[in-house]
């Protein structure tokens, strides 16, 4: 049977991982290394734990009042096969797939041959929240990414025109007034 690692399993009730309720799939593994990652133990590959994909599924298919999963983790890309059976899934469910990754878009193409499940992967996914977290770059004014060289991508228009189309509705840094930058608010 199908196996994928994972960090813990599946987390429901999202709300800062991409838009609106969202389950988050923790995917175990990250090659990248990013300086000032907040997720470090999830680099180890052979951390974590193995969970039979079926179980995932099952997991999603039980998901009330949620609008999509995440692929985060680690680096789900590193698992791109495990992670497409899951976004196909979910797709089948009518549920929106955004998925995170250390890659670029572009690098993501480069590799396809390597691994034809990259390809198959974005096919499934309607967001990519791609590029490394640039500790230089980091801000807390932005929306569903950690530093500003990352980029939010619409896949199925980056597919077809072969180049990366950003939404720039999250491209926005968030001007905060005085009242809002108390620890307190939760920029969402
Ligand atoms: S890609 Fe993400 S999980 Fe991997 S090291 Fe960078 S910030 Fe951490």
């Amino acid at each position: 049977m199908q196996k994928i690692r994972l960090a813990i399993p599946l987390q429901t009730d999202s709300i800062v991982d991409g838009p609106g309720i969202r389950a988050v799939v923790w995917t175990q593994g990250c090659g990248h290394h990013c300086k000032g990652c907040h997720n470090q133990e999830t680099w180890d590959f052979h951390g974590g734990t193995l969970y039979d994909i079926e179980t995932v599924k099952q997991d999603i298919k039980a998901l009330e009042n949620h609008d999509g999963i995440t692929l985060s983790g680690g680096d789900p890309l590193f698992q791109a096969q495990a992670c497409y059976e899951l976004a196909k899934y979910a797709k089948e469910l009518e549920l929106n797939v955004w998925c995170y990754t250390g890659f670029t878009f572009e690098q993501l193409l480069s590799m396809k041959e390597k691994d034809p499940y990259i390809l198959k992967l974005l096919e499934q996914v309607d967001v990519l929240v791609g590029g490394r977290f640039e500790l230089s770059q980091k801000s807390l004014n932005l929306k569903f990414k950690g530093s500003r060289n990352q980029r939010i991508i619409d896949v199925p228009k980056s597919l077809e025109l072969g180049q990366a189309v950003l939404i720039h509705k999250y491209d926005q840094e968030k001007a905060w007034t005085q009242k809002y930058q108390k620890p307190e608010f939760l920029y969402i």
